[in-house]
């Protein structure tokens, strides 16, 4: 187990979403409050969090009540009820939280929440379905992270087409614009790999660069 330094979470609304995030933190030996306005809600989780409350959280007094501003990183999962979901997260800003990541329901809610100051707003459907699309359109691409104006970070295995090369040889960065940030081999992680450094079928290469440069890779370069 790592190490890890203590802090204070607490997640609001518990969907399956949050009721999620909420158990993996607590499993993970985190000090979690979980609040809901749902009574039944906030007693079950109480077998799943360090402390349980039924509270509307859009009700600043009760918030101050509870004393939220001693929580550094909230998540607010109240999915349906857009308006809650809103309200709750300008409450929070205005407080003075200094994370509150927020699930968005469809791109409206996401664009207002940008606006109130969100540090994180997330999509989960729409953004699984994108990671889902991609798996399914390619049988090398093994997970990716999407960074910045189209640009991505890719994990991809080496196919026989470049076993026994070397980064010198293959020679990526001119003909094809992608970076090899790392290599994995056997479980051991190369962060730092070297142009002469051999590359075999089935090492993981971690690929940065343009999507389409990435596509072209992919489909030409392996
Ligand atoms: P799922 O993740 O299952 O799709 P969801 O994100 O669609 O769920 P809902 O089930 O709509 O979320 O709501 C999540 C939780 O938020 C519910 O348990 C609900 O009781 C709670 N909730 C709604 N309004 C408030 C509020 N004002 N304050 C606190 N909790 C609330
Ligand atoms: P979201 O991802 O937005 O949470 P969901 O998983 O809750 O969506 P629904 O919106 O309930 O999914 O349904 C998804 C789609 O499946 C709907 O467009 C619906 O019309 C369609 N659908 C439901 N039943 C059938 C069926 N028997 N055959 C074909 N399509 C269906
Ligand atoms: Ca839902």
């Amino acid at each position: 187990k790592h190490r890890q330094k203590q802090r204070q979470f607490a997640v609001i609304g518990l969907g399956r979403f949050g009721g999620s995030v909420c158990k993996e933190l607590f499993a993970q030996g985190h000090e979690v409050l979980a609040i809901d306005i749902n009574e039944d809600k906030a007693r079950e989780f109480s077998a799943f969090a360090t402390h349980s409350v039924q509270l509307d959280t859009t009700d600043e007094g009760a918030l101050k009540n509870i004393g939220i501003r001693n929580f550094e990183h909230v998540v607010v999962a109240i999915g349906d009820h857009i308006q809650a979901s809103i309200l709750t997260t300008l409450l929070l800003k205005e407080l003075g939280i200094e994370k509150v990541w927020v699930k968005a329901q469809n791109t409206y809610h996401q664009k207002v929440l940008d606006k109130l100051g969100a540090d994180l707003v997330v999509h989960p459907e729409f953004d699984m379905g994108k990671r889902i699309a991609h798996k399914m359109t390619s049988d090398k691409v093994i997970d990716f992270i999407d960074l910045e104006d189209d640009y991505s970070i890719v994990e991809l295995y080496a196919t026989k087409k470049i076993d026994g090369q070397s980064l010198a040889t293959l020679n990526m960065r001119a003909i094809y614009g992608v970076t090899v940030l790392a290599i994995k081999k056997d479980k051991k992680m190369n962060i730092a790999p070297r142009p002469d450094i051999e590359i075999e079928e089935n090492d993981l290469l971690i690929v940065m660069g343009h999507k389409n440069d990435l596509t072209r890779f992919e489909k030409d370069g392996l």
